[in-house]
């Protein structure tokens, strides 16, 4: 078994609030929004810091930004730790940065302890993780596992028509790496829960062990436009009322399969809306999570039963169509097992748990071995400039981090180094 390792706790807490006051708003909370101003200076001095720490520091076509370390196998492919350092418009001080530095750490603390590693670690910080200046969200991943093409993701534009590629060239992170066809080890990535789980059992570190089924449905329900004070009830074709009937069931039908099952009803829009106008057309989207695909399609189904019948009673048409479909990700068991493992023999209380989130790791679980640690945050808020993590939890994520990344990427013993 390999020898644990500490990190140094207040020097990670001292880079999270360094980093924070890039970008700080006044009421505590950050805003650098991908490929900014502030998100260049807050990569800027992420690059300086793993500058200083002896990495290598490059930049792929669509901006992520990358930092290795050397192992002393010269044909290993690395281990990848990171996350994000954009943020929401008034983002938190944890949510992305967190992972970006925690793995920061762990480089710190294999260079203080004079640690080499087998393969290559290598920190990778991905272009616009949250998704609130260009969509879709996790983009630089997107791309990076080829999930998306570089030239659809380089056309996109943020809310004043600035495409993806310009703000690249503006901020000066269009690097001239590939980024598709990289050979990685794993991939592992530390974060806060972003829920409130963790705090609410008094457990320090969940184990994730992947992310659920996402399906985003848009509904469109067709009625008929009439006069509000001269159609009297029974001969109205409402669509707006159909359609809160159909919200209230699909409430009822997600409880049945609680509590893993979600839902939420996040727009809706009645069309050449008037207030003394009976609603004839109303669209509103659905989006449903389930931990396993399975479920979701049982609920889906139940869910076209449901409104089917509905319309029909109403005098109404309904029709469904599937916008988004990410269906669940389990991570690899294996590194999943060696986030368990070093949680355990570090002696913190761990859980595993589900990401409710969307994550880079998401994407990365689909081209590598992948896993995640999550960290409680207070209240489990997150998206918000209140956005809180006890220092405490914040080093224990880290050194969980630490150890179960050390373990995939082996330490080499003295010697081999030299035979290797
Ligand atoms: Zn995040």
């Amino acid at each position: 078994m390999t020898k644990l390792l500490r990190i140094k706790g207040t020097r990670l807490w001292a880079s999270l609030m360094e980093m924070a006051q890039v970008g700080a708003t006044p009421r505590g909370g950050v805003r650098r929004l991908a490929l900014t101003d502030e998100d260049r200076r807050g990569r800027d001095l992420f690059a300086q810091w793993c500058r200083e720490a002896g990495m290598t520091v490059s930049v792929d076509e669509v901006g992520n930004l990358f930092a290795r370390r050397e192992g002393t196998d010269p044909d290993a492919a690395p281990v990848l730790v990171g996350s994000h350092l954009d943020t929401q418009p008034e983002g938190g001080r944890f949510d992305g940065v967190y992972g970006v530095l925690a793995a920061l750490e762990l480089v710190r603390t294999l260079n203080d302890a004079g640690v080499a590693t087998r393969k290559p670690v290598e920190i990778v910080s991905w272009t616009n993780e949250e998704g609130a200046r260009f969509t879709p969200a996790m983009l630089g991943s997107a791309v990076f596992t080829g999930s998306t093409p570089l030239g659809e993701a380089l056309g996109k534009c943020d809310a004043d028509g600035v495409t993806l590629a310009q703000a690249l060239e503006q901020s000066g992170y269009r690097g001239a790496r590939a980024v598709t066809g990289r050979v990685l080890d794993a991939y592992f990535e530390a974060h806060i829960e972003q829920g409130p789980i963790l705090e609410a059992h008094g457990t320090t570190i969940g184990v994730v062990s992947g992310g659920q089924a996402i399906r985003w449905l848009d509904v469109r329900v067709s009625g008929m436009a009439a006069h509000a004070g001269t159609t009297p009830m029974p001969y109205r074709k409402d669509a707006l009322f159909a359609s809160a009937q159909m919200a209230g069931e699909l409430e009822q039908i997600v409880a049945r399969y609680a509590p893993a099952a979600l839902v939420t009803i996040g727009q809706i829009n009645i069309a050449n809306a008037s207030r003394n106008t009976i609603a004839a057309n109303v669209t509103f989207s659905v989006d449903l999570r389930h931990p396993e695909d399975a479920q979701l399609d049982a609920l889906e189904r139940e869910l076209r039963t449901a409104f089917a019948r509905i319309a029909a009673e109403r005098g109404v048409s309904v029709e469904i169509d599937t916008d988004w479909n990410s269906p669940a990700t389990p991570f690899d068991a294996g590194c999943v097992a060696l986030v368990a493992q070093a949680a355990a023999q570090l002696g913190y209380s761990h859980e595993s748990i589900i990401s409710g989130a969307g994550h880079d790791a998401i994407h990365l679980a689909r081209y590598c071995p992948t896993a995640m640690v999550f960290i409680p945050c207070v209240d489990g808020l997150s998206h918000n400039e209140a956005e809180e993590a006890l220092p405490e939890d914040v080093t224990c994520g880290a050194e969980v981090l630490l150890n179960a990344v050390l373990a995939r990427a082996g330490v080499a013993v003295a010697g081999q180094a030299a035979a290797a």
